[in-house]
């Protein structure tokens, strides 16, 4: 293919070759339809195929997540009931999942069989553009929420796939803490709702919502679609056109990812979570000490990740032995997240008590104040920049396809409206780094993310007794009085589309 060229509807904007992993990189656009194409032309018969849509949301109903589980639940073309199952039986993928992000959703397959492959993406092409659901609301009743009643007499109760998943998630400490957390951090934009869904909230979704969600958000106009390996491509190309995207006009999607304007002052919040009767609350207690970047180039993305190994993660981590040593608490941990718009830093302590809270934020930030100033251990940043350079080498992704690191890793950039391309160089990133060894650039680092960067949260959880068994009397409470608000006919409903 060449540049400006166009293969079935397709414009081909830019060919780059991509010296990081051996392959070329063609970026093109759909011009009927306003769809993204990137094609990684690379000598892999373990082929990837992922469609991604942008889709931030902008309440904690759950709404992107219970969309992801129900286009998957039969299509135009494929009219079963679970395709996804049958196709997980039967299909001789290498990868085969759908994921719901913070602010988008993928949808990848990967095979080495040519004619397995073609299969997969006509499945998955066809359950985003043509599902069941948009038009049968029974099953966003049977993935996001219902009321259930077996009988006329029984208790009405809220079921679904997804309401119960998320009470399964809403039972973990880690859970809620992270919910508060990006709450308090993000509270103007989507970051700040859970796009997985808060079963407290997942019952507010209408199916209403739920087909506004899906006719704004997944068009070919709002989707990225992401090819890897060995491939025919132009035959891939035709497919795609001729089945799908010339049977789309493009529109204009508002669905871009908002800023979260810096704080003046960090916050400082706690929250109580449910613990048994008979637990002690002794040591039950987790902070959360979380600083949110601005928006941050190759380099000082990757100088985090060699940071947050030097400090918080390598076995002699300063950071980490100054919190142990100082017994805030009896677990250490920490990240950094660059798959958001607004990455951000985190420590999390757990195994500990509320007094002290205080004592996590003096303790970090002099840390952090004496590394800056005495200058931070080379041979320790140098190792874990070593660990990050052979982790990007070797694209290892817990054993699935090198394709879907790719894929995955250009969303980071292409979902903002960056280049996908430049995602997956970093080479040159790597030797500003080495030299960054010497010249100051990681204490540089320290000083602008983290000491002098005022968006932060200090989020602490604390336990509560019982609070598990007042919210869901609270619940059973509010089920009754809409059953007795209900009509016999209402009733008798209910418990038909329960059976249904
Ligand atoms: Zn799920």
């Amino acid at each position: 293919m060449k540049e400006q060229n166009i293969y079935s509807g397709f414009k081909v904007e830019r060919i780059e070759t991509v010296q990081e992993i051996s392959g070329t990189a063609y970026l093109l656009r759909h011009e009927k339809s306003g769809a993204r194409l990137l094609y990684i032309d690379a000598d892999d018969t373990n082929k990837v195929f992922s469609i991604s849509f942008r889709t931030p949301p902008k309440d904690s109903t759950g709404v992107a997540h219970i969309m992801e589980h129900s286009v998957l639940c039969g299509s135009r073309k494929f009219p079963l009931k679970e395709p996804f199952v049958e196709l997980v039986k039967g299909s001789l993928n290498t990868f085969l999942n759908a994921m719901t992000y913070p602010d988008k959703t993928m949808y990848p397959v990967a095979s080495k069989n040519d004619k397995d492959f073609h299969n997969l993406m006509d499945v998955y092409l066809d359950a985003v553009f043509y599902p069941r659901v948009a038009t049968d609301k029974e099953i966003v009743m049977q993935e996001g929420w219902h009321y259930e009643l077996d009988n006329a007499d029984d208790e009405l109760t809220y079921k679904g796939v997804v309401y119960n998943e998320m009470k399964g998630v809403y039972s973990s400490p880690d859970s809620i803490l992270e919910t508060h957390m990006m709450a308090d951090l993000f509270p103007d934009t989507t970051y700040g709702v859970d796009s997985g869904g808060n079963p407290d909230n997942i019952p507010d979704l209408t199916y209403e919502d739920f087909q506004g969600f899906y006719k704004k958000n997944y068009h070919p106009s709002n989707s990225y679609i992401f090819l890897y390996g060995k491939m025919d491509i132009e035959a891939q190309l035709k497919f795609i056109n001729d089945e799908y995207l010339q049977n789309f006009d493009a529109i204009t999607v508002d669905s871009e990812i908002t800023l979260q304007k810096p704080f003046a002052e960090g916050k400082v919040t706690a929250y109580p979570y449910s613990i048994g009767t008979e637990e002690s609350e002794s040591g039950k207690t987790m902070h959360a000490l979380t600083y949110v970047m601005p928006e941050m180039s190759v380099v000082d993305s990757l100088g985090l990740d060699i940071l947050t190994h030097a400090l918080l993660t390598s076995p002699a981590a300063p950071l980490k032995e100054k919190l142990v040593k100082a017994g805030v608490g009896s677990d250490i941990s920490g990240y950094f997240l660059d798959s958001v718009r607004q990455p951000i830093w985190n420590v999390t302590v757990s195994g500990s008590e509320m007094k002290e809270q205080a004592r996590v934020q003096e303790l970090v930030e002099s840390e952090l104040a004496r590394l800056v100033k005495e200058g931070l251990d080379k041979s320790l940043l140098e190792a874990s920049l070593n660990i990050t350079e052979f982790a990007l080498r070797e694209a290892d992704f817990g054993g699935r396809p090198i394709g879907l690191a790719y894929g995955i890793r250009v969303m980071d950039q292409w979902n903002y409206d960056k280049d996908p391309i430049q995602a997956l160089r970093y080479e040159e990133a790597l030797t500003q780094l080495r030299e960054g060894l010497t010249n100051g650039y990681f204490e540089e680092l320290i000083e602008r993310g983290l000491l002098k960067n005022q968006h932060k949260a200090l989020v602490s959880i604390y336990p509560e007794k019982g609070l598990q068994e007042k919210k869901e009397e609270a619940e059973r409470a509010q089920l009754k009085e809409i059953k007795a608000n209900m009509t016999e006919a209402e009733i008798e409903a209910i418990v038909a589309q329960t059976k249904a």
